[in-house]
């Protein structure tokens, strides 16, 4: 079987990490990589093949940047002409970005059939991008492989039942597992983390537009995240979007003295942090995860989750960022503890279970 992987942001590096070793071992698999270029340079692209071991991409697209429109579309375009000439027997997509989209659009077009990693999550929230691109990938998709019981259910309840949906487990714990090991293996512990001199501290990542492209949101967070850096260190590794934002708005959060601004730290990197962390705040979708994955408390600004098993069991706590002050409570209520005893991700084999499926081996 003859495999396409299409990947472009950085989720997408990380669970093609987990997911591309594994088919490259399984006989009978051929996989190839396009990357559409969505995320190019050295911290939100390049960092993650070299550490994490992901095969150099067949195809680069180079194409990023731009309304979501002329993104996709021109995705859309360069992968069609990819497939088209290469006729793979099926396209693996990963998670809920444009390059996601474009992709489904692509083979669903050319009847080529789409594996669909992550499907069924939801946010019942229309005006998110990923939303959109996520149901519409389930909805062309041939394979969807549902990390939990939840994801299930919602596919279910859009009328995609049967065969062809598999809850395997989430790769994104395959990779933090497995990567772990890997990052503590490494001589020096992160830069990000010698700085502290052994203080406790949160780690924080913001990228989500609802977020970002709402001035009133971003100064909230802005704002309570400098307050909780006179309390307790905050480590902030800033994504590109954020950082262009922050600063078109005037939000110096660098003269805040306990809070650390870095650049968008290499997953090795990030794990350790998350690992070493008291707490995590975040928008992320992987973030929140990996948070539990670590025992962390975690405040998710934002108004609501694909995650709710982490809310319902009480490791992770919905922060709208309406104001600083709402957000600042919610940091120091979460600070500290803990949730339920939990395990809604699989057993951490959820890349061997898609190998096997699409090997034509069964689960
Ligand atoms: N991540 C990283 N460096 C950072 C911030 C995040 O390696 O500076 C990793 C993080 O550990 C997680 C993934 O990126 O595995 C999450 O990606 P992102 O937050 O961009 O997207 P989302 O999960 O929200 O789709």
């Amino acid at each position: 079987m003859n495999v396409i992987t299409i990947v472009g942001a950085r989720p997408q590096f990380i669970k093609a990490a987990a997911l591309s070793a594994e088919l490259r071992r399984s006989t009978g698999i051929q996989e190839r990589l396009l990357h559409t270029g969505q995320h190019f340079d050295e911290n939100m692209s390049n960092v993650f093949f070299r550490e994490l071991g992901i095969p150099a991409p067949d195809w680069n697209l180079g194409i990023s940047g731009g309304l979501h429109g002329a993104m996709t579309g021109a995705q859309l375009a360069g992968i069609e002409k990819v497939l088209a000439s290469e006729k793979p027997d099926a396209v693996l997509l990963y998670g809920d970005t444009n390059s996601t989209l474009a992709g489904a659009l692509a083979a669903a077009k050319l009847h080529i059939p789409v594996a669909h990693v992550e499907a069924g999550l939801r946010s019942f929230n229309r005006r998110m991008p990923e939303e959109v691109n996520r149901v519409l990938t389930d909805h062309v998709s041939h394979w969807l492989f549902a990390p939990t019981a939840m994801a299930v259910a919602n596919l279910e309840r859009e009328g995609i039942a049967g065969g062809q949906v598999h809850q395997v487990g989430d790769v994104m714990y395959d990779a933090a597992l497995y990567f772990c090991a890997v990052a503590s293996a490494r001589g020096e512990r992160p830069l990000a983390l010698r700085a502290l001199a052994g203080r406790p501290f949160v780690v924080a990542t913001i990228h989500r537009a609802e977020n970002t492209d709402d001035p009133a949101r971003l100064r909230a967070i802005a704002s309570a995240l400098m307050a909780l850096s006179g309390e307790i260190d905050v480590v902030f590794p800033c994504h590109p979007r954020t950082r262009d934002v922050l600063s078109r708005l005037g939000l110096d959060v660098k003269s805040a003295r306990g809070l650390h601004y870095v650049e968008p730290l290499g997953y090795l990197d990030m794990i350790e942090m998350e690992q070493s962390a008291q707490m995590v705040v975040t928008d992320s979708g992987g973030v929140q995860k990996e948070a539990f994955f670590f025992s962390k408390p975690c405040v998710t600004l934002r108004d609501e989750t694909e995650w709710v098993e982490l809310v319902e069991s009480g490791w992770n706590r919905l922060a709208p960022p309406t104001s600083s002050d709402s957000l600042l409570s919610a940091f120091r209520t979460a600070l500290g503890t803990t949730g339920a005893p939990i395990q809604p991700y699989g057993e951490g084999d959820a890349a061997d279970r898609i190998a096997r499926i699409l090997s034509g081996a069964g689960a």
